[in-house]
């Protein structure tokens, strides 16, 4: 086999390229990523690293040498423009071409951003999605000022529990009914309000954003409500979009994210996509996950797929989220819940249970490691058990997995 080259240098294609590696694959391996830097974490940047517990070398995937130790060529600082799958090869911004024998695309999301039209472009208002982001929004968290998060899903709860901890003044707005509404059920959102508003943050829901104040700098914000409200800086947590650019002007299939099949192959058969940007078929319906988990379990099929191994991908999802001092697990994915139940445990311990037509789907469990993984084998192993016994904590959970 020849050339491998890998366009995102995330997750997904730091794990891939390594994975080539330890399978025997000889030929070059080429790693390219847009960000200035080697491939790094993403969950710590909305935690330890934003309060400053973390530093950046605590961020790295691997460590400075392994990329030479394994003959991977890393390019960082460097995007790829464009795919011409007729001759196998794609452009760099600077022109450079590259010939591939395949080619996997890791090219991750991109966060969305509120147009320019409604003051997205005032100095001072923060995605949460890079380094540079993350960096950026840190220099603005003094002690004091006034912090308007957009957008109540797990990104901007995490930046407001850390800015919380350092003492900002912090409102945020979910423009839906409730926080966490797109991905949870009620019972999650309410143990996650009930922690921010213990800890000071106002968390306003079922109003939106009208648009941002301000000239050059933000200095507030118009609410749906016709209430104004002032902020020294404002987060912006309005979820992402898959990265599929390239791989549309190359006229791959794209449905929700680069369509894949159950190997991870695009509509080119030279061509592999893995990660936030694919979307792939799971359970009888296509999906896509945003999640490490995904991306590193995903990224090491496609490797191997690539290797001729020819083994589906059955994705197992889980997630984690970690706000103040309480550790958020979840595992399976909860689409078409018909009935949660709720276990509710000492230390502020809390776990929901997710079930469809009485199979169990998911867990969400919240400062509760043993429901998490019981929960996350039962659904594994696609096993239901009793809504009643679930919610009695007279249950030793573990004897549900016998
Ligand atoms: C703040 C934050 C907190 C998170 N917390 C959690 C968590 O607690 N738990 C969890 O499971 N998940 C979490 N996630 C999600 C998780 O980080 C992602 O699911 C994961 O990083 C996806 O990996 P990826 O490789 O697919 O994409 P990415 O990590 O986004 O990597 C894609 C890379 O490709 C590059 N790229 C794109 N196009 C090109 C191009 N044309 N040329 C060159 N380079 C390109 C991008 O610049 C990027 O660096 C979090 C994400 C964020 C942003």
């Amino acid at each position: 086999m020849g050339p491998i080259v890998i366009v995102g240098a995330g997750q997904a294609g730091a794990s891939l390229a390594a994975k080539l590696r330890s399978l025997g694959h000889a030929a070059p391996i080429i790693l390219i990523g847009e960000e200035p830097v080697a491939p790094y974490q993403r969950p710590p940047l909305s935690k330890a690293y934003l309060s400053g517990e973390a530093g950046l070398d605590r961020l790295f995937l691997r460590s400075a040498t392994f990329w030479d130790e394994h003959d991977i060529a890393l390019r960082v600082a460097i995007r790829a423009k464009s795919i011409d799958p007729g001759n196998n090869t794609i452009t760099l911004e600077d022109g450079e071409i590259l010939a591939y024998d395949q080619l996997a695309l890791t090219t991750g999301s991109k966060p969305r951003t509120l147009p320019a039209a409604l003051g997205g472009q005032l100095k001072n208002v923060f995605a949460v999605r890079t380094l540079a982001h993350i960096d950026a929004m840190a220099a603005n968290f003094r002690k004091g000022a006034r912090a308007l998060i957009v957008g109540g899903g797990y990104i901007g709860l995490e930046a407001a529990a850390v800015a919380a901890k350092l003492g900002l003044d912090i409102t945020l707005i979910e423009a839906a009914p409730r926080i966490l509404q797109r991905v949870a059920a009620p019972e999650t959102s309410a143990y996650f309000r009930r922690l921010h508003t213990d800890h000071k943050v106002t968390i306003v829901e079922g109003i939106g954003l009208a648009r941002l104040l301000g000239e050059q700098e933000v200095t507030g914000a118009l609410l749906s409500d016709g209430h104004e409200i002032q902020a020294d800086l404002v987060i912006v947590g309005i979820g992402i979009e898959p990265d599929v650019q390239l791989a549309a002007e190359a006229g791959l299939t794209v449905d929700n994210g680069i369509f894949t099949d159950e190997f991870g192959r695009t509509s080119d058969p030279a061509i592999w996509a893995a990660g936030d940007c694919a979307s792939f078929p799971h359970q009888g319906r296509r999906i896509r996950l945003e999640s490490v988990g995904n991306a590193i379990d995903q990224a090491e099929h496609v490797a191997e797929n690539m290797m001729g191994v020819g083994k589906p991908y059955q994705a197992k999802p889980w997630f984690w989220s970690d706000q103040y001092e309480t550790k958020l697990q979840i595992a399976g994915l909860n689409t078409g819940y018909d009935r949660v139940v709720s276990r509710v445990g000492p230390n502020e311990a809390l776990s929901i249970w997710y079930y469809a037509g009485g199979r169990l789907l998911a867990v969400d469990a919240m400062n509760d490691a043993r429901a998490y993984m019981v929960g996350k084998r039962l659904i594994e192993q696609n096993r239901s058990p009793d809504p009643a016994s679930v919610a009695d904590l007279a249950t030793d959970l573990k004897s549900l997995l016998k």
